[in-house]
């Protein structure tokens, strides 16, 4: 019988190349080199990693392994899955990204949690003193969108289509896009206005809202070029806080009062280690209000929450 494993454009299996993959990215210092491999083979074949991990025989062309290599050479060069992909889960939704904005980290899951449960807290309580005014919330450098469509996408699906008005702004205008692209993509784009603008800066947002959420730039500049090689792909302005990382915290901060309704409150994510001095801030910025620090899902400190008085 002919053999044609070794002859040129014969296909090879799934599990040769998964195989062949894991070890490349393994010395190229992946710390996930077998998922690596398997989320980026499914991702060219367009079929889920289940798929993948059950038919290691599957035959797998020539364009589809090259379009792999060509995904292989971007993660060996340290770029994030998510950017290769084009795709992160976030909240149980799954949004594009790009290079455009920040990747949706698990941790600020916590933060559209925090907010959808102030949301609810509020709607389903005694009737709101300004009567039937939907509950306004914005949130500030809204990056991929992440936060607001979420947000959108959850407060619908529990039914309060109409009692809520959802803002975002952002400062960079290719992510602003993204955004738009992500609501689109999500049917929440009629739920959502977009404007561009820095921090609290937007001229086109009319009034005052209930809530602002943000997941602001918060990370040391000394500590940005130690992250994990992937972070250099993602846009230095997303991420890089200032000297000790709470610049950005701080303005936002000071703008609060000018932008929030009476009993409105702010929920700012923060890095796990910032707790202290972020209520530090808080109580200069603002000494009549109060403030908390709420822990994420790993049990560490991660959202500065301030109430109006
Ligand atoms: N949690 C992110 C990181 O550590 C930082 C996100 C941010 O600065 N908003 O990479």
């Amino acid at each position: 019988m002919a053999c044609v494993q070794e002859g040129a454009g014969a296909a090879r299996t799934v599990g040769a190349l998964l195989g062949e993959a894991t070890g490349r990215l393994r010395r190229a210092g992946s710390e996930t080199p077998r998922l690596d491999a398997e989320l980026l083979l499914g991702h060219v074949l367009s079929v889920e990693r289940t798929t993948i991990l059950a038919h290691p025989e599957a035959p797998v062309g020539p364009e589809p392994a090259a379009a792999f290599a060509a995904c292989l050479a971007r993660r060996m060069r340290g770029e994030p899955i998510a950017y290769i992909r084009g795709l992160k889960e976030f909240y149980g939704l799954a949004f594009s990204v790009d290079g455009r904005a920040l990747i949706p980290r698990p941790e600020t899951e916590r933060l559209v949690e925090l907010a959808e449960q102030r949301v609810r807290g509020v709607l389903s309580g005694a009737p709101r003193p300004d009567g039937s005014e939907p509950f306004r919330i914005w949130d500030v450098g809204t990056g991929s969108g992440a936060i607001c469509v979420a947000l959108a996408v959850r407060l619908r699906r529990l039914g309060y289509g109409g009692s809520f008005q959802l803002f975002a702004s952002e400062r960079s205008r290719d992510a602003l896009e993204l955004a738009i692209e992500n609501a689109v993509g999500h049917g929440v784009a009629d739920a959502i206005t977009f404007a561009s603008g820095d921090l609290l800066q937007v001229p086109r947002f009319p009034g005052r809202v209930d809530l602002v959420v943000a997941n602001p730039p918060y990370v040391p500049s000394d500590v940005v070029p130690t992250l994990p090689l992937a972070a250099s792909f993602e846009p230095r302005e997303a991420l890089d806080g200032g000297p000790d990382g709470l610049d950005v915290v701080r303005r936002l901060l000071a703008g609060l009062p000018d932008v929030l309704l009476q009993g409105g409150a702010a929920l700012i994510e923060i890095g796990s280690d910032q707790a202290d001095a972020a209520r530090a801030a808080a109580a200069q910025a603002l000494p009549d209000w109060r403030s908390q620090v709420h822990a994420d899902l790993a049990g560490r400190p991660r959202v500065l929450q301030v109430d109006a008085p």
